[in-house]
């Protein structure tokens, strides 16, 4: 977990490091798995009454599998955030975290969850040109082509002849 203490602040920016572990409480239901610890690098500046901002990146890897092809991967995100954290809850700011005014405590862990959220993608491929499975017969088309054929194909047709031609021959 990541706390700052606000009263710090008085004497500047807060420079915070620190590191969320992946199985940590605040990302139960957050929708994805991670396979590294959250790296988190940034800096708190007071920014008003109740307002603070804190700018700085996360970075991570999150546990997924290929759409296509269901090979697991991981997926690096490392999303730049520049967050508000306020005091006023009925603010403008949609987006900003809420504190509470008698904080002296400043966590970060939920601007983490709901940054990683924005950024995780919602399904991944593990390259660009993965086949996936035949659609018929579930053969991983990655290794190679399955004995099914597209009926409209005209190369198969083609080949098809060819192999009659030679059967033909051959009997
Ligand atoms: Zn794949
Ligand atoms: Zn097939």
């Amino acid at each position: 977990m990541l706390r700052v203490d606000l009263r710090a602040l008085d004497e500047g920016p807060i420079e915070t490091e620190g590191v969320v572990a992946a199985d940590d409480p605040i990302f139960v239901d957050a929708g994805f798995v991670l396979a590294e610890p959250v790296e988190v690098r940034g800096r708190l500046t007071a920014s008003g009454p109740g307002r603070y901002y804190w700018h700085g990146t996360l970075r991570t890897d999150v546990a997924a599998s290929c759409r296509r092809c269901l090979a697991d991967l991981r997926v690096e995100v490392a999303p730049q955030v520049r967050a508000l954290f306020t005091e006023d809850a009925s603010g403008d700011d949609a987006a900003a975290y809420v504190v509470s005014p008698d904080a002296v405590e400043l966590d970060l862990g939920e601007m983490v969850r709901e940054e990683l959220i924005l950024v995780v993608p919602p399904f991944v491929v593990c390259r660009d040109d993965c086949r996936g499975f035949c659609p018929r017969c579930g053969k991983d088309l990655n290794e190679g082509p399955c004995e099914c054929r597209p009926e409209a194909d005209p190369r198969w047709a083609k080949l098809e002849a060819l192999k009659q031609q030679r059967s033909d021959e051959g009997s």
